[in-house]
């Protein structure tokens, strides 16, 4: 059976309305791009194909109004779980190209303890801002307080993530489903970002910030997919 084919029969853990949607734009994704079946296996394996449609949906649905989201501001990166955020295999390796020429350098920890090591801490920016993952791009807030409360470990209503971050993760669980076990990994954010500032070498980052399976679908139910 061709990859396609099973990815169109698989069928991930959770609500089957996300995972239609999600089978359905991998589905068109994959027919726009005529890959051979092991280009479209390395695409999928490395979570490319799930970061592309997640940009798509991003790109083609309208920002809610009213947001506070502003250049600087970064409580949003302070990273309050454990792990610091979900992010696939290719999302990893663009974020360790991007953060290795600052090895060494002051990063977001001497602003905060549990700021991003992407983070230039005097200017508060993201210095991998091209390379940032989905997690990141699809996070938004119409009330800053209530970020900086979240970033105290508060709850506080006003912020969330897009829809195209489940359209994402779930595209990353068809994935898995349809190449099998031990394929479609994911990675912690926190990890990679710290190893590259501290100086490791990318495989060493990658096989340190690997995650066990069940965190995407721990991540998927947090997203409430
Ligand atoms: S999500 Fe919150 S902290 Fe991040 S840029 Fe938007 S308003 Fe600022
Ligand atoms: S990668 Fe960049 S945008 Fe994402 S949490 Fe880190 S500093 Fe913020």
């Amino acid at each position: 059976m061709s990859l396609r084919r099973k990815l169109l029969k698989a069928k991930p853990k959770g609500s089957g309305a996300a995972a239609d949607r999600a089978r359905t734009q991998l589905d068109a994704y994959i027919g726009a791009q005529s890959l051979s079946e092991e280009a479209l296996a390395k695409e999928l394996h490395s979570g490319i194909a799930a970061a592309r449609i997640g940009q798509i949906g991003l790109a083609s649905t309208a920002e809610p109004s009213g947001l506070s989201c502003k250049a600087g501001c970064a409580f949003c990166c302070i990273l309050t779980g454990d792990d610091g955020g979900v992010i696939t295999g290719a999302e990893a390796r663009n974020l360790h190209v991007a953060l290795a020429p600052f090895a060494g350098e002051p990063d977001g920890r001497e602003w905060t303890a549990k700021a991003c090591p992407s983070l230039d801490p005097e200017t508060r920016m993201c210095r991998a801002y091209e390379a940032r993952p989905m997690i990141c791009r699809s996070y938004l807030s119409v009330d800053v307080t209530a970020c900086e409360q979240i970033a105290q470990g508060k709850a506080a209503q006003g912020t969330g993530v897009r829809a195209a971050y489940g359209t994402y993760l779930t595209a990353h669980a068809l994935a898995r489903a349809a190449l099998g076990p031990g394929h479609a990994p994911t990675y912690s954010l926190r990890t990679v970002a710290k190893a590259a500032v501290e100086g490791v070498p990318l495989e060493d980052a990658l096989k340190a910030a690997r995650h066990r399976p069940a965190e995407l679908e721990h991540e998927r139910k947090r997203a409430a997919l």
